[in-house]
C-alpha cells in the first residue's frame, strides 16, 4: 500500500498574487486523486511538524533562527528574489519538512510500503544558509540526514528530476559520500548550476531545452540508473518535480506522465534491487495544474507497483 503524508496546513502558504507556487497545486493533485480512483486505494497521513534538531542536520542555525525570526504576522516578506513568506508559510514548511521524516520512520519501521509526500512548499534548491527558488527547507535533505542519523543507514541516493538543478540538495551532500544526488535537469537553466560535479557520489544529468521522452530515458539509462546501481543505496529518495511537463510554461523540456510513470518504475527496480524496497518520494515543482496532478498519478501508480 502506498503511504500518502500530507498536511492541510501546507495549503496556508501563500506566495503572493500572481506566483505559480499555489496550494491549488495540491487541490489540483486531490482532485485527480480522486477522479483517478486512486485515493481510494492510498494510506494517508497527517505530517507533523519538523523539529529543530531535525533541521539542524541540514541547515546553519543562524539561518533557522533567522527564517523563524522572519515569519511575519500578516503581510508577505521577500526572502530571496522569488521566495516569499506568508503568515502560513512557516507552518507549511514545518509539515513540508516534517512529511519525510515521517515517512522515513514509517518506513524503517515496517510500518508503511512506498511513500509519497504531496506537500509545500517544494525544497530542493534551499542551501544550508540559503532560501531561493520558492524553497525554505529543504525538506528531501532533511528526509535523507534523517534515515541516516536516526536509522543508522549507510548510503541513501536521492535522484532529483524536477526540472531545475537541485542546488541546494546538491550542496548539501556535496562533501558527504554516504549520499549519492543524482538531479536530471534543463541546463542551461535557473539556478544555472550542476554542470561541473566534484565528486564520484554527484552525478547530474543537464539537459537541452527541447529534450523529449526518448532522450531523456536514453540519458536515465545510460547514466542514473547505472550510477544507482553501482552505489547500490540502502534507501531511495525522489525529489519529484513535474515541471518538465511539456504543458508546464515553465520550462522547455517536453515530458509527459509517461515519462515520469516510465522513470519511477526504474526507480523502484533500484530499490527493489539494492534498498529492501525503501522508497520515498517528495513534492517539489510542477506548475501547470492538470499536468501536475495527471504527472502524480502516473507516479503514484508506478510507486504502487503492478
Ligand atoms: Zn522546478
Amino acid at each position: 500500500m502506498l503511504r500518502y503524508i500530507s498536511h492541510p496546513e501546507c495549503r496556508l502558504h501563500d506566495a503572493g498574487p500572481m506566483h505559480p507556487e499555489t496550494a491549488e497545486r495540491l487541490d489540483a493533485i486531490n482532485d485527480q486523486l480522486i477522479m483517478s480512483g486512486l485515493d481510494f486505494v492510498l494510506l494517508h497521513s497527517d505530517a507533523p511538524y519538523v523539529t529543530r534538531e531535525q533541521l539542524l542536520r541540514v541547515h546553519d542555525a543562524d539561518y533557522l533562527d533567522r527564517i523563524f525570526a522572519t515569519s511575519p504576522a500578516e503581510g508577505y516578506v521577500t526572502i530571496d528574489g522569488d521566495t516569499v513568506m506568508s503568515p502560513g508559510t512557516l507552518a507549511a514548511a514545518r509539515r513540508a519538512a516534517g512529511a519525510g521524516v515521517l515517512g522515513v520512520d514509517m518506513i524503517m519501521a515496517g510500518e508503511a510500503g512506498p511513500v509519497f509526500c504531496g506537500v509545500r512548499p517544494p525544497g530542493h534548491h534551499a542551501e544550508r544558509d540559503k532560501a531561493m527558488g520558492f524553497c525554505l527547507f529543504n525538506n528531501i535533505a532533511v528526509a535523507a540526514a534523517h534515515a541516516l542519523a536516526a536509522h543508522g543507514l549507510g548510503r541513501v541516493a536521492i535522484v532529483d528530476f524536477d526540472v531545475h538543478h537541485g542546488n541546494g540538495t546538491e550542496g548539501i551532500f556535496a562533501a558527504d559520500g554516504r549520499v549519492m544526488v543524482s538531479s536530471i535537469f534543463q541546463h542551461p537553466f535557473y539556478p544555472f548550476s550542476g554542470d561541473s560535479p566534484e565528486a564520484d557520489h554527484i552525478v547530474p544529468l543537464p539537459l537541452p531545452a527541447g529534450t523529449g521522452s526518448a532522450d531523456f530515458r536514453k540519458a536515465v539509462e545510460d547514466i542514473c540508473l547505472p550510477a544507482l546501481d553501482a552505489f547500490a543505496p540502502d534507501f531511495l529518495f525522489i525529489s519529484a518535480g513535474f515541471d518538465g511537463h511539456v504543458l508546464d510554461d515553465m520550462s522547455a523540456l517536453a515530458l509527459t506522465e509517461a515519462d515520469y510513470g516510465w522513470i519511477t518504475q526504474r526507480l523502484v527496480e533500484i530499490a527493489d534491487r539494492h534498498a529492501a524496497g525503501r522508497i520515498l518520494s517528495m513534492l517539489e515543482g510542477g506548475y501547470d495544474p492538470g499536468a501536475l496532478a495527471r504527472s502524480v498519478v502516473a507516479h503514484l501508480k508506478a510507486l504502487m507497483g503492478p
